[in-house]
């Protein structure tokens, strides 16, 4: 064996009492998005091509809409073949007319991003921003909705680790402006975090496939209300309209060919979900993120969000020491987690465990951390991490 070369960018580990494994260790993906997928979804990919408009594929396409149904707490979902951001860009267009007046209330990149897309499409945008890590006040978002005809939020703030209430802001805008169309970004919280589409309120909601669905990217789902689904507009937008996506998927196929390997992937992975009642699911995913967070605070970091999502652990790393320091620490043990974002890129770093993660595989990340902020020379007392989290995950 040859003798590998130093490399300048592996951190001094900080008499760390363990071999250097680097090389050896098994590649985590950490980030939110895209997530570590089951190796049997993967084998899904790799059947025999089918054709989009065979018997097959429609039963496909029929299956996979009705378990996202479930997910979605009973409404009806449309598939486009998109990464979150095209299905977000087809509800809006197919559901809002263009040139009306919209709110963009957000609190963090994701949430800012939709106000953007608004304006290039054409609509009139007023944003309504809080500082990020901060909750969105229900009062002051019904306050700014008065005249609206839309208002888009964002449910899981991936880039502040925030979950917004979308439950109550619905509520109070709607108390304001009853004729609302409400449109949410789930694509952190669909599968993760309770989100009850119907009984909220809600007209459209958003997710996509390489998050919480835990297959691979190219999918993006659009739940819709039933009074959504009979207004959508059939004169705007092309390749991502909703009104003939809407009459093709109720007959099991797609108005164009749809990223139909995928949609195998997905099948398999929707039956791993929803094998657990979706309480007990939303309950081990919040109990996962906790048991991050904890294991953090027994390290010396501390939790950025007002309201933490059960998607991402989002902590500012020990005083004195970056962000940057810490996820390349964590790379150097062959985990990818994410620095925060814009301004916050060297104040939090962000850890998820959507996907193809359990209870378990968070012990394993509690200790990787602590490995990682041990070898920056962070004091602390060794087998903290993996201690709290354990307690979080017996809560
Ligand atoms: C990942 C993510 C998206 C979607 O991004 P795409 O790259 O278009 O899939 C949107 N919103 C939030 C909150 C996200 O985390």
């Amino acid at each position: 064996m040859p003798t590998p070369l130093p490399d300048p960018d592996r951190p001094d580990r900080g008499g760390s009492p363990y071999p250097d494994l680097t090389g050896w260790l098994r590649p985590r993906l950490l980030a939110p998005g895209p997530v570590e997928v089951d190796p049997r979804a993967l084998l899904r990919l790799a059947q025999p091509q089918i054709h989009h408009r065979s018997p097959e594929a429609r039963a496909l396409i029929s299956s996979v809409r009705a378990k996202l149904q479930r997910l979605f707490a009973g409404a009806e979902v449309l598939l486009t073949t998109s990464s979150g951001t095209g299905a977000f860009e087809a509800a809006l267009t197919s559901l809002v007319p263009r040139e009306a007046p919209v709110l963009s209330a957000s609190a963090g990149k994701f949430g800012a991003r939709w106000g953007q897309m608004a304006e290039r499409l054409g609509y009139r945008v007023e944003r309504l921003e809080a500082p990020w890590g901060q909750a969105l006040d229900p009062g002051q978002v019904a306050a700014a909705v008065s005249g609206k005809a839309a208002l888009l939020l964002t449910h899981s703030e991936t880039s502040t680790g925030v979950l917004h209430d979308v439950e109550a802001i619905a509520a109070a805008a709607r108390a304001t402006e009853p004729d609302l169309l409400i449109l949410v970004d789930a694509v952190t919280s669909f599968a993760v975090a309770p989100l009850l589409p119907l009984a909220w309120g809600l007209d459209a909601v958003i997710a996509g496939s390489q998050k919480g669905a835990a297959i691979p990217p190219g999918l993006g789902f659009v739940a819709l209300s039933p009074a959504a689904a009979e207004r959508l507009l059939e004169a705007q937008g092309f390749s991502l309209n909703l009104a003939r996506e809407l009459r093709s998927q109720r007959l099991g196929e797609t108005a164009y060919t749809p990223a139909i390997n995928l949609i195998a992937a997905l099948d398999y992975s929707l039956d791993r979900l929803l094998s657990l009642d979706l309480e007990v699911l939303w309950g081990e995913r919040a109990r996962m993120s906790r048991a991050l967070l904890e294991a953090g605070v027994a390290l010396g970091c501390r939790p950025f969000a007002e309201r933490p999502s059960p998607a991402v652990a989002t902590l500012c790393p020990p005083p004195g020491w970056a962000a940057t320091e810490v996820t390349r620490s964590l790379q150097a043990l062959g985990a990818r987690a994410a620095a925060g974002q814009d301004a916050y890129k060297d104040l939090t770093f962000r850890i998820s465990l959507m996907g193809y993660f359990d209870r378990y595989d968070a012990l394993a990340v509690a200790g990787l951390l602590e490995e990682a902020l041990a070898a920056l020379g962070c004091p602390f007392e060794r087998g903290a991490a993996v201690r709290a989290a354990w307690e979080a995950l017996g809560t």
